[in-house]
């Protein structure tokens, strides 16, 4: 996965914008595991296993294994005396030995059209080093609730016009703190069974939709992001169909084929250029993975189906991928491919060469695209108001520059997904 060109740039030292060649940066591996673990993100084998380890009787460990499952991810409990079916004994080993700790919630931040946003730390920090954040956002809408959901600290790519790919501390996420960014939300807004959602809620849930839209490749962090995603759609625990799920990805072709078997989730890929060689520019992953190996893949995605489109992300980048020229060639391009497109409003932020493309000039893309019969929705961007306030929320709590958190910020919010 490391490209060869830049393993002279110690990582964390990389320089963030693409000199010719340079791809991808190499995420550092400083996750270090509290001393006293959590069980969010364990899968039942997984509980059954840390049950033995405190000296539960094998024989007992797949049945106790399954009550803690229920009360993690049906009942989302953040202390072990909730678990009224499990005994005091039991309960009291575990909290010796265990927490049911999901990422910490820095800060808050609601909208006035409802969007909220958090921002979580994450354990693995070293004195002196920039904390450990990411963000996770939900946004609600008539009939669902769609959670924008990170995979990484940063991102090892270097799109050009992203704000992620320009920070430089990149770590991949665990399963735990893949699942925790959904129970946090569950957890914020009352959505788990026998709460009162936030929203007043009752039966259906707050948080029906994932995107893998927030902070991070996720294909670039595949296990964790399988694991998680599996353990998230389970259809005894928390429980999102696999529908509602899309996982998005620039273009890692190889994983594209691996999340079609072994996730089974919607699929949306960053597709931004219809050429080679702009694509090489917006996505310099482009140059391992051309766009004619991404569509192949796209083609065989599993699953992929007119009920079950492949969505193609593409950012409106003034006089640079905006023409209808290019809007032609996409719709040539995706012929074949049971495909939505979805035009996202470049979000600029400081020190960016690229300006949003105008709105007539969008509608006039987007116009053509429907034409051709695509749906071609153009998102709207949400939860603007807190977006402008993020810079001082976070002014205290937070190391990394102001301009790349903003620009995490309108990444975030751009990519609330259709799902
Ligand atoms: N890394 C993955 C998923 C996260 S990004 C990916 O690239 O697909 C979610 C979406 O937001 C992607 O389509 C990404 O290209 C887009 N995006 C990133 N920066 C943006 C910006 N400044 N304005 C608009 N969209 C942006
Ligand atoms: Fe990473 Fe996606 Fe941003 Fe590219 S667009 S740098 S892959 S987060």
């Amino acid at each position: 996965m490391t490209d060869p060109s830049q393993t002279a740039d110690p990582p964390q030292m990389a320089p963030h914008r693409a000199s010719a060649g340079f791809v991808e940066k190499t995420p550092l591996e400083r996750y270090v595991p509290p001393a006293k673990p959590s069980l969010v993100g364990l899968s039942r084998v997984q509980l059954a296993e840390a049950l033995g380890t405190v000296g539960v009787p094998a024989a007992q460990g797949k049945m106790r294994a399954q009550q803690i499952w229920h009360w993690l991810y049906v009942r989302g409990a953040t202390r072990f005396d909730e678990m009224s079916s499990v005994s005091k004994e039991l309960r009291a080993v575990l909290d010796r030995h265990f927490t049911l700790a999901r990422p910490e919630v820095v800060a808050e931040q609601v909208s006035v059209d409802g969007t909220r946003k958090w921002l979580l730390r994450l354990p693995g920090e070293h004195a002196g080093e920039p904390p450990h954040e990411v963000e996770c956002v939900y946004i609600p809408e008539a009939g669902r609730g769609t959670l924008c959901v990170s995979s990484q600290v940063g991102c090892t790519l270097t799109c050009s016009f992203c704000h992620t790919g320009t920070q430089r501390l990149v770590r991949n996420l665990t399963p735990g703190e893949i699942v925790g960014q959904i129970m946090v939300a569950r957890d914020r807004l009352g959505d788990w069974l026998g709460t009162r959602g936030a929203e007043g809620g009752t039966g259906d849930r707050l948080v029906s939709n994932i995107v893998m839209m927030g902070m991070g490749e996720p294909l670039y962090n595949f296990e964790a992001v399988r694991d998680a995603l599996l353990l998230v759609a389970d259809g005894e625990g928390i429980a999102i169909s696999k529908r509602r799920i899309t996982l998005s990805t620039s273009g890692v072709v190889p994983n594209i084929a691996r999340a079609g078997a072994e996730i089974g989730c919607m699929l949306a890929v960053s597709l931004h250029a219809v050429r080679d060689d702009l694509r090489n520019d917006l996505v310099p992953l482009n140059r391992k993975y051309p766009i004619k190996e991404l569509l192949d893949a796209c083609r065989s995605y599993p699953g992929a189906s007119n009920a079950r489109r492949i969505t193609f992300e593409y950012v409106m980048l003034k006089g640079v991928n905006d023409s209808l020229a290019d809007a032609k060639a996409l719709i040539r391009l995706l012929k074949g491919i049971p495909a939505k497109i979805n035009l996202i409003p470049f979000n600029p932020w400081p020190g960016t060469n690229y300006q949003c493309s105008d709105w007539a000039t969008i509608e006039k893309f987007a116009d053509f695209v429907n034409q051709a019969g695509y749906a071609s929705p153009v998102r709207t961007p949400r939860g603007r108001d807190i977006l402008a306030a993020c810079g001082q929320l976070k002014s205290e709590s937070e190391r990394l520059k102001k301009h790349e958190r903003l620009a995490l910020e309108a990444m975030m919010i751009a990519g609330h997904g259709e799902a």
